[in-house]
């Protein structure tokens, strides 16, 4: 049966026939704008024959429109009552598959099976940036990934040094990944219609854009975001990092890169992470292979 996927009332209606109930743990809120599905879609510019996973497909409304492109197309769905309507709709297409549960759990041996070429999601609220850090923190190299999330998720995803949204999750997420917004979305082309607003974001993977390993960025980023009110000092003595580097030799790789240690980790660019990691690199004290 083709389903509407731009009214709610007949989406509700599917729901009824099929005995479904959404849920709100899983963060099940469909995208029923055909402006928005395109938008979003355009944005991951997906390429013939490359590979797209999607996570959360949902019912399908984003799929509906992904299985048109002349692309191979792997699902990642949790929800298990979604996966005979999924099988339905698009099982006949054969570049399409299916991976059920939590993907979580199972993206990383279907990457090492088959690694895609670009990833979308309509995230889920409540795991849509634990996705995201689960992702870039493994080193991933695809393309291009393009995010929909609560608006705010986005913005400190996109965020500059030195402004309110910047955080440690903006270092994690633009280390190796160059970040841009690509639109808002609105509440009431949701069904049902969540609290809060949505944006989209595109993450495209910069290849030259990383040269000390990701296990020393993400804990330097870390420690630097241990307490937002304590200096770089502070943090650093009391970090993980202290634990397999000298804390002096933290502080002077920070000095050698132009950073006060008097002043706070939301100051910090990428590029000053990496030199500060680079300088620990240089000195030999970070453990090989980590
Ligand atoms: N893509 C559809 C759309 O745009 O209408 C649905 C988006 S809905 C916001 C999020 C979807 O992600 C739901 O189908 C939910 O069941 C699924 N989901 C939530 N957590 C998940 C997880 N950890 N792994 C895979 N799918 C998940």
């Amino acid at each position: 049966m083709a389903i509407n996927y731009e009214s709610a009332s007949a989406v509700a209606e599917v729901l009824k026939i099929h005995g479904l109930h959404l849920s709100k743990k899983f963060g099940q809120n469909f995208l029923l704008h055909p402006y928005y599905q395109h938008a979003i879609i355009g944005f991951l510019d997906a390429k013939e024959g490359e590979t797209v996973w999607e996570i959360g497909p949902g019912i399908g409304a984003l799929t509906h429109k992904l299985v048109t492109l002349p692309v191979k197309l792997k699902v990642f769905e949790i929800d298990r009552g979604f996966i005979p309507l999924l099988y339905d709709e698009f099982g006949h297409n054969p570049h399409f598959s299916l991976q059920e549960g939590d993907f979580l759990k199972t993206w990383k041996d279907a990457w090492a099976e088959s690694p895609p070429d670009r990833i979308i999601g309509n995230l889920p609220y409540s795991v849509g940036s634990v996705i995201i850090a689960d992702l870039v923190k493994s080193d991933i190299d695809c393309k291009r990934m393009v995010f929909t999330l609560q608006k705010e998720v986005v913005e400190r995803i996109t965020a500059k040094p030195a402004t309110k949204e910047y955080s440690g999750f903006s270092l994690i997420c633009q280390y190796k990944w160059n970040c841009r917004k690509g639109g808002s979305v609105p509440r009431h082309v949701f069904f049902p219609v969540p609290d809060v607003t949505s944006a989209y974001v595109g993450m495209d993977h910069d290849d030259g854009g990383g040269i000390v390993p990701r296990a020393l960025y993400d804990d330097f980023v870390n420690d630097l975001f241990r307490s937002r009110r304590k200096t770089i000092r502070n943090n650093l003595k009391q970090g993980m990092l202290q634990t397999r580097v000298n804390t002096d030799l933290l502080f002077e790789a920070c000095q050698k890169a132009g950073i006060a240690l008097d002043s706070r980790g939301e100051q910090l660019s990428v590029s000053e992470v990496i030199s500060v990691c680079t300088y620990i690199m240089e000195t030999g004290t970070w453990p090989k292979g980590l």
